[in-house]
């Protein structure tokens, strides 16, 4: 709710939600864990039950890694392997509360590209202008590197984007690495919001 106690934004036709890589390896515990990367569940789980009543479309992304992929250290990359395709840390966050409908994108799927961004070398374009969207809301992990790369393409694709305050987390390699990704999408275009700005 905004000052007159309304909800600043009305979802309507056009509107999409958009979560990012919500997996376990990136969870605490996996391989990969973002710090209270969980918080963003029951965040995204709110959000999730506004799109779902308004019959608006929902897509997750994901990292679905082979298990040779250049990202990791092994291959000289910055990471440890994580989400390797069909491995239990590349599944969704048990308690991410998914639609069987929702569309599914996969992303770095070959050993030698990889990609932060869910635009990147993927449907995802192709689909959001299927569902005829114009404006994505676009939340999950990890701010500084897949939500930042994803909300930037949206952005380059004339998207009007609105980013989840309340449902990202960072990496954090470098401890302001989060809030200078968050200041950086600002600059950039998109607007930041929480679940008190929908509903
Ligand atoms: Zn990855």
């Amino acid at each position: 709710m905004n000052a007159a106690g309304s909800p600043a934004i009305d979802l309507r036709d056009g509107d999409a939600l958009i979560i990012v890589d919500v997996q376990n390896d990136f969870l605490p515990g996996g391989a990969l864990a973002v710090k209270n990367g969980d918080e963003v569940v029951p965040a995204l789980n709110t959000y999730i039950d506004l799109f779902l009543t308004k019959g608006l479309p929902i897509i997750a992304t994901r990292d679905w890694h082979p298990a040779d992929h250049s990202s990791f250290q092994a291959r000289g990359g910055p990471w440890p392997p994580h989400c390797i395709a069909d491995s239990r840390g590349a599944q969704f966050a048990a308690g991410l509360r998914l639609p069987q409908d929702a569309t599914v994108i996969s992303k770095a799927v070959t050993p030698d590209k990889d990609a932060y961004s869910g635009f990147q070398g993927t449907e995802l374009e192709a689909v959001l202008r299927s569902y005829g969207v114009r404006r994505a809301f676009i939340g999950g992990l990890a701010t500084d590197y897949c939500v930042l790369n994803t909300v930037t393409d949206a952005l380059e694709n004339r998207y009007q984007v609105y980013v989840l305050r309340d449902a990202i987390r960072p990496v954090n390699v470098h401890p302001d690495d989060g809030s200078k990704a968050e200041q950086e999408m600002v600059t950039k275009g998109s607007t930041m919001i929480t679940i008190e700005d929908l509903a």
